[in-house]
């Protein structure tokens, strides 16, 4: 029998299209311990559900004993029932019921949202957007997932799709998009969108050759112009205190933050660009994992 390491934790769980990230969580919001495990998502449906419960038999037996479960997962998520309806990751799933499937089988409290949301709140919570009323966070990876705090609290729409800030058009006439919209902000702010311009490389090698070719040179020029489009956008709709970038590509961001900054706080409502800050999140891909931990509020 192994003595318990830590009692009253929380366990965040971020489902991804091929890892399970886990994060244990103490009643003062500090990080105990990170888990991973693949998800085994091309499997289908109930391989992801043994992937999750055989993570949390192994953190149990860990010796971390948590009483409550939050769950991050990409895509459309109705979080009042628990249910995924959709998701990028998983083209297979269908109103999965994350949440009584943990439920059943732990008989532990499980709240489950988008992993972006989560992203937010584990910032807002944690992380750089601490103390702030509203925050914008975008994470860049292969598509754009969007996370909204605001009024001090995860904004979520009238459906639970809300914040899905990927999916405005920049472009009336643009690409196509798979959500059904066209010229969408992803389409041209993330890793994919890096990769139709340049396909000889991967988005952060674009990033890094980009004083050496000329496709790279133009590719990544072209990707800030829309960034700042978007982000002069989200600023004007949201009078956020701050937006955050997160996401692999988010790190190909470094040297161009500055201008991106003045840029987007110059376009703006002088209002708004007066007092917005734009930074990179302080987690980088944990925050899914992190914030799904800190959806069971401690009163
Ligand atoms: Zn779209």
């Amino acid at each position: 029998m192994i003595a318990p390491r830590a009692n009253n934790l929380r366990c965040g769980l971020d489902v991804g299209g091929t890892q399970i990230k886990a994060v244990l969580v103490d009643s003062n919001d500090e990080i105990v311990s990170e888990f991973s495990s693949p998800s085994q998502a091309h499997l289908g449906p109930e391989k992801v559900r043994d992937s999750l419960l055989s993570l949390l038999e192994t953190i149990y037996h860990s010796g971390y004993k948590f009483n409550a479960v939050g769950i991050g997962c990409a895509g459309s998520v109705d979080s009042e029932k628990g249910i995924v309806r959709n998701s990028p990751n998983f083209s297979n799933w269908k109103d999965i019921n994350l949440r009584l499937w943990i439920e059943e089988a732990t008989d532990k409290s499980v709240i489950v949202d988008n992993d972006a949301n989560c992203a937010a709140l584990a910032e807002w919570k944690l992380g750089k957007g601490r103390g702030f009323k509203n925050v914008v966070l975008l994470t860049l990876g292969t598509g754009i997932g969007g996370g909204l705090i605001l009024n001090n609290g995860i904004y979520r729409g009238s459906t639970g799709t809300g914040g899905e800030l990927g999916h405005f058009s920049i472009y009336s006439d643009g690409v196509p998009c798979p959500c059904g919209n066209i010229g969408c902000f992803e389409r041209y702010c993330s890793a994919s969108a890096l990769k139709t311009r340049v396909p000889e490389f991967s988005a952060k090698d674009i990033f890094k050759n980009v004083t050496i070719h000329d496709k790279c040179q133009i590719a990544v020029k072209e990707f800030i112009r829309n960034l700042q489009t978007g982000l002069v956008s989200l600023a004007n709709i949201f009078d956020p205190d701050i937006i955050l970038l997160g996401g692999a590509v988010s790190e190909g961001l470094v040297p161009y933050i500055s201008e991106i900054r003045e840029v987007v706080k110059g376009r703006c409502f002088p209002a708004i660009g007066a007092h917005l800050k734009v930074d990179f999140t302080h987690f980088s891909n944990n925050s899914g994992a992190v914030g799904a931990a800190l959806l069971h509020a401690i009163d």
